[in-house]
């Protein structure tokens, strides 16, 4: 018994399936295309590196969620969010390709102004990424239905323009070798969810913007931004 009651984070919805898969903690890989990277004039690391988002501040796709407050230029970031299925501790890169459940589209909105001013400061960017209602899930398809990660399109509408267009394989650091990785840090577990970072075009949205994610293969996710509140 709990002295008070919080509200409930959403399980994702997974194609073909009535249950839905709950959300334990959500990691996501900085920097993980050399175009993008490339874009705020970043250098591509040798390892991954991550950053954590609070599963309180998960939206499913198809919310409507207001301007968030302390920034004046909050961004999209479209990604390919994998869902973990099974337990990887010190995993090789070959156990880890066999542990993912699924796949979804995702969005790590970002409070762009705020994530620079705070690494310019070299302190954590908690305040830019960890954002109330900032990461966006989509519907989930099983591992065994989506097939092989290749070079699936990956792609973000903005008001019906495309804003962000680039294929899974130019991943620097694929899934496997990610959630390798990450094994190393975390007992990663059913519940874990890593996005895998964004390609070029991020770019500021504004009330209003209606946001449209794709990636060949995966339901398409939706965001419509509202005023603040
Ligand atoms: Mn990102």
């Amino acid at each position: 018994m709990s002295l008070f009651t919080l509200p409930p984070i959403p399980d994702i919805p997974v194609t073909g399936e009535a249950a839905g898969y709950p959300v334990r903690r959500i990691f996501c890989v900085g920097r993980n295309y050399a175009a993008h990277a490339a874009e705020f004039g970043n250098e591509v690391p040798e390892q991954p590196f991550y950053f954590t988002k609070s599963p309180a501040n998960m939206v499913l796709s198809g919310a409507v969620t207001p301007y968030p407050s302390g920034t004046e230029n909050y961004h999209f970031e479209m990604e390919f969010a994998v869902l973990i299925g099974a337990p990887l501790f010190r995993a090789s890169a070959e156990e880890a390709a066999g542990a993912v459940y699924g796949y979804a589209c995702a969005l790590d909105m970002t409070r762009r102004d705020l994530q620079a001013r705070e690494r310019k400061q070299q302190r954590p960017w908690d305040l830019g990424k960890d954002v109330e209602a900032s990461a966006v899930i989509g519907t989930a398809t099983r591992a065994a239905d989506f097939g092989p990660v290749t070079s699936q399109r990956i792609s973000l509408l903005q008001n019906g323009a495309v804003k962000q267009d680039s294929t899974l394989d130019l991943m620097i650091h694929d899934v496997p070798a990610i959630l390798a990785h990450l094994s190393g840090y975390y007992h990663l577990a059913p519940g874990d969810v890593i996005l895998t970072g964004t390609p070029e075009g991020v770019g500021p949205v504004q009330p209003g913007d209606k946001i449209e994610g794709q990636i060949e293969g995966l339901s398409p996710i939706f965001l419509e931004i509202a005023a603040p509140d």
